[in-house]
């Protein structure tokens, strides 16, 4: 796991910055809890829990905005049966990737 650092920018694989040495303990354990919750959501997902697995990449997104929390919310949205709210989170996972590949 990479973190950029909020001071500096400088990408860091341990808590204290290798530039700055800010300390970005909080941030990777912010971050290693993201990544429990989008296991649970994928588990919930690969299980059937639809509802459970809504709810687990909705928290994932509140932690950190990021296109694979998106992409799960859509997917969850659709297996519930909620398919405005599926479209809705496609749409905007589409819409993040067609700004970032726009020229200049
Ligand atoms: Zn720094």
């Amino acid at each position: 796991m990479t973190i950029r650092c909020p001071a500096c920018r400088a990408e860091n694989t341990e808590a204290i910055c290798r530039r700055c040495k800010a300390d970005l303990s909080l941030l990777f354990s912010l971050e290693a809890e993201r990544e429990r919750v989008m296991e649970n959501a994928k588990q919930a997902m690969r299980d059937g829990r639809y509802d459970d697995a809504y709810a687990a990449a909705w928290h994932a997104q509140e932690i950190r905005r990021g296109d694979d929390a998106i992409k799960l919310v859509a997917l969850a949205s659709a297996a519930r049966g909620d398919f405005a709210e599926a479209l809705r989170w496609h749409q905007s996972a589409h819409n993040r990737d067609v700004v970032r590949q726009a020229p200049g």
